[in-house]
């Protein structure tokens, strides 16, 4: 048979065998092969790895996208020196996934502008890249879309949805007070997912005000006795990165009353 037809079996194979890679790259490998002139199974091991690579790449991508993250932020660039009394350690333990296999909880507390969302959005993406599925929301859009499931006779299949991520990433709850359904669908959604899968929460209202955001101390105790039982909390303190950037670029801000001289 010729070379050519060899060729195109080869790369219709590779294809059916959904090696799209190595497929595509075949030309490439089999150039770098004739120069290198590797062992048989050496040539073996590198189509693999470059295929298993290719692979890994494209599931990060898809758990990313379905992630739905609102941004793109990474543990690389959040400067843990600006948040000194930040455990550092236990953040990038976090990073590492393990907490997933526990179903263990992480609750980031602290006022506007101290980075919960931007190591929310990078904790998720990393748990996405240890291989686990993540999805992002706010607690303003995912209570909207509970309270929406229960009107129209749906609630199972919206709880089935907001259960089955092994992480659920639940930002900016407390920022509005609940009404009492929501709060029972907060309620719900934890118990559903108690030592079963993770949820990581991020806060501006620090744990005694938690029954002004339910409106109800029971449920209010009720949720976090779930939350807390194995979980992480990290107090983020200090002052706003927004405002400090805008300090050293030398702007003022409007609210700052003007300087006495
Ligand atoms: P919060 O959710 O606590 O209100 P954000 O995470 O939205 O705060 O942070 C506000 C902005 O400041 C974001 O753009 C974020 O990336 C940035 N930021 C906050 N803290 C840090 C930090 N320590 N290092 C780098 N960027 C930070
Ligand atoms: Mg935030």
């Amino acid at each position: 048979m010729s070379a050519e037809l060899v060729h195109a079996r080869v790369v219709d194979h590779l294809k059916r065998l959904r090696l799209g890679t190595l497929a595509d790259r075949l030309d490439a490998t089999l150039g770098e092969a004739a120069r290198v002139q590797p062992t048989y199974i050496d040539f073996l091991d590198q189509l693999l790895r470059d295929e298993m690579a290719a692979k890994q790449r494209r599931r990060i991508e898809m758990g990313i996208q379905i992630a739905h993250f609102p941004s793109v932020k990474t543990l690389e660039d959040f400067d843990f020196k600006f948040q000194p009394s930040l455990d550092a350690k236990l953040v990038r333990e976090l990073a590492t996934g393990r907490f997933i296999a526990s179903a263990e909880n992480a609750l980031f507390f602290g006022p506007p502008g101290v980075g919960k969302t931007h190591l929310a959005i990078a904790l998720g993406r990393a748990v996405v890249e240890a291989g686990h599925t993540v999805l992002f929301t706010t607690a303003t859009a995912l209570l909207a879309d509970l309270v929406d499931g229960q009107s129209k006779g749906i609630l199972a299949s919206r709880m089935f949805f907001y259960g089955k991520p092994k992480l659920l990433v639940v930002d900016e709850l407390g920022y509005m007070p609940l009404e009492r359904q929501s709060a029972h669908l907060f309620f719900q959604l934890v118990s559903h997912r108690y030592e079963k899968a993770s949820m990581l929460i991020t806060t501006n209202q620090s744990v005694t005000q938690w029954g002004q955001v339910f409106g109800d101390d029971v449920i209010a105790a009720a949720i976090l006795d779930r939350l807390l039982h194995h979980s992480h909390t990290f107090m983020v303190q200090g002052e706003s990165y927004r405002l400090r950037q805008k300090r050293k670029a030398g702007l003022r801000l409007h609210s700052a009353p003007p300087l006495e001289s």
